[in-house]
This record gives C-alpha cells, sequence and structure tokens, in this order.
C-alpha cells in the first residue's frame, strides 16, 4: 500500500483540514516523518498552499477549528502550527485556547522544523546576490531610521549583518551604534 491509498483509506479521500472532496496530496509532518500515516497527512491544494507557503487569514482556515479535533495526532500538529501562524487573528487564538493535544503530540507540535522541512528563506540584496549572516553590505539610499533620530547615509558600510529568520526582505545591523532593521532591497553586498 502506498502511503496515499493508506490516507485515503484513513480520510475517506477527503482532505484532512478541510474536508474537501478528493485530495490527494500527501503531505509529511515533520520533524521525524517516517513515511507512513502516522506522520502524514492527506490535504486539498489550498489547504498545501497554507502549509508550505504564504499562510493568509481568510474563511477557509476557519476549517481548522473543527479539524484540530481530529483523532489523528499527524492532522491534530499540523492545525496547531497553522493556528499558531495565525495567532494574531482573534478566533485562531481562541482555538489555541481551548484544544487539547496529549503532551506527546504537543511536543512533537512545538518541535522545531528540521532544516528544509520549511519554504527555504534566501535573503538577496538589491542586485540579487545571496546574504549570509555576518556579510558586509553598503546601503544603496539614504535611510531614515524610525525611532532612532537619524538617517543612515546612502553609501554608509554595515559590518556583520544577521539576517531577520522569519522574513527574506530585512536584516540587521549596526549603524551609527544601534541595531536596526534595514530592508535587503537597499543593501548592496560588499566583495
Ligand atoms: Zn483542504
Amino acid at each position: 500500500m502506498s502511503l496515499e491509498s493508506d490516507l485515503t483509506g484513513r480520510s475517506g479521500g477527503m482532505c484532512e483540514l478541510c474536508g474537501m472532496q478528493n485530495a490527494r496530496t500527501a503531505c509529511d509532518v515533520p520533524p521525524s516523518a517516517d513515511g507512513s500515516a502516522d506522520t502524514a497527512i492527506l490535504v486539498c491544494r489550498t489547504c498545501l498552499k497554507g502549509i508550505t507557503g504564504e499562510l493568509v487569514d481568510n474563511p477557509h482556515w476557519r476549517c481548522l477549528t473543527e479539524a484540530v479535533w481530529s483523532p489523528h495526532a499527524p492532522v491534530q500538529v499540523t492545525c496547531y502550527r497553522l493556528l499558531q501562524r495565525l495567532a494574531a487573528e482573534p478566533w485562531a487564538r481562541d482555538t489555541l485556547e481551548i484544544v487539547y493535544l496529549e503532551p506527546d503530540v504537543l511536543a512533537w507540535a512545538e518541535r522545531s522544523s528540521e532544516p528544509g522541512d520549511l519554504p527555504e528563506i534566501i535573503h538577496r540584496d538589491a542586485h540579487g546576490s545571496v546574504l549570509a549572516a555576518g556579510d558586509t553590505v553598503t546601503l544603496i539610499k539614504d535611510l531614515v531610521v524610525k525611532g532612532g533620530g537619524f538617517t543612515a547615509k546612502r553609501g554608509t558600510s554595515v559590518r556583520g549583518i544577521a539576517l531577520v529568520p522569519d522574513n527574506e526582505t530585512q536584516i540587521e545591523g549596526r549603524v551609527n551604534g544601534q541595531r536596526i532593521v534595514i530592508l535587503t532591497e537597499f543593501t548592496k553586498k560588499s566583495a
């Protein structure tokens, strides 16, 4: 039996998050997915997009308020993680407050993913060069530093940058002795 057929048997062919018929995609639930139905769920395209890519609050995701009560741990874990990503929304917070996960399931849900499990975030400068932590960049535009009371001048060299982990458009660096967030589009990597 393939993973897909195991999952289809479990779910009746419905997306295990939103209930859409004819869901066909088996989606591993990291980390340590072992390729079995115990660490995977069957999802539709819409749900897969939210899991693997950008997640924007819309009525579709209200399905999570029910799906999180699924008897299947990988479904619970996926719902829990999606709800956490949506936790800016009151309905998602409310759901997270009342939901109960067995301790081992909760530990799984909260275990951070292994590298490569999430869509990879790559920081690039204005010219598309890949930026790494510790690089030196040059500002290509005068930047008014909000709350800093100064302007970081075009041409300023910023050494030893840090990458903002969950946002590929932002890096951090020290200018005028202050640690500031800089948009990658206004930087050029120094050779
Ligand atoms: Zn779905």
